[in-house]
């Protein structure tokens, strides 16, 4: 099943890394949600996190956090684990790391997740951004981390997750009015009507960071409109679980 998850072609080519999007499993509690804030039962969550974790060597360590629309990005790089799971009651959007065998992950459905590595300065981050992280361009912070501990901007390589793309995401003035300037990711389809692709917006704000377009990896998968493997927030009406986008580097001898 990792096998499955390993989406990101760009990472899968490279030694040190391990990164991937978990899928929808109906033989599983929940199908296989990992979010232990939506409302399911906590114990059957544990379980499918507990298979999760099985899927990576025993010494790992994985954390999450308590996403909160936020521009906000910690570094983890000295962060203590009690357990092998951190649950998360730090509120933040964004993660960097430069340890090794630490699995950064954040839970979307239909918000889209940056998963970026320094191969050279060995430098992980991950973000979460719906259009609000967007607006507030969460993946400049993201990026400023890594590069606060090392990570050369010409390095950075970027994987931009399976998220709503605008074939469903319809919205209203109040959001696409904070996207006018990106003419690539904003369609107009009638009045006071927008389909908004977010996706696209992160990758033009990488772009102006200076982070290189072949760098950049964005997944084509609409979480809408692939609902039978990964959780939609609009296709499920809002009843729905969160799959986990992860990353991790590998001790290397
Ligand atoms: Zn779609």
């Amino acid at each position: 099943m990792m096998e499955n998850w390993k989406i990101y072609k760009s990472f899968n080519k490279l030694n040190g890394i391990i990164a991937g999007s978990t899928t929808k499993n109906v033989e599983k509690n929940y199908s296989y949600s990992l979010a232990v804030h939506t409302g399911e039962k906590v114990d059957l969550i544990e379980l499918n996190r507990k298979n999760f974790s099985e899927k990576f060597p025993e010494n790992y360590k994985f954390i999450t956090f308590l996403q909160i629309h936020s521009d906000i990005v910690i570094d983890v790089s000295d962060f203590n684990f009690y357990t092998n799971w951190y649950r998360g009651s730090i509120e933040a959007d964004g993660m960097v790391t430069n340890k090794k065998e630490v699995v950064l992950c954040s839970l979307t459905a239909d918000c889209l997740a940056l998963l970026a590595f320094d191969p050279i300065a060995e430098i992980i981050g991950v973000a979460h951004a719906g259009w609000r992280g967007t607006q507030k361009n969460i993946a400049k912070n993201l990026i400023k981390k890594m590069q606060k501990l090392g990570a050369k901007i010409e390095n950075i390589k970027v994987a931009l997750s399976p998220s709503i793309k605008s074939c469903c995401y319809e919205v209203g003035e109040e959001v696409a009015k904070n996207f006018t300037q990106f003419s690539e990711a904003l369609v107009k389809t009638g009045e006071k009507k927008w389909h908004l692709d977010i996706s696209i917006v992160n990758k033009l704000q990488l772009m102006d960071l200076n982070i290189k377009e072949e760098n950049i990896e964005v997944s084509t998968i609409c979480t809408s409109c692939q609902n039978s493997d990964y959780f939609s927030y609009r296709k499920e009406c809002g009843c729905t679980g969160r799959f986990i986008n992860f990353i991790a580097m590998r001790k290397q001898d």
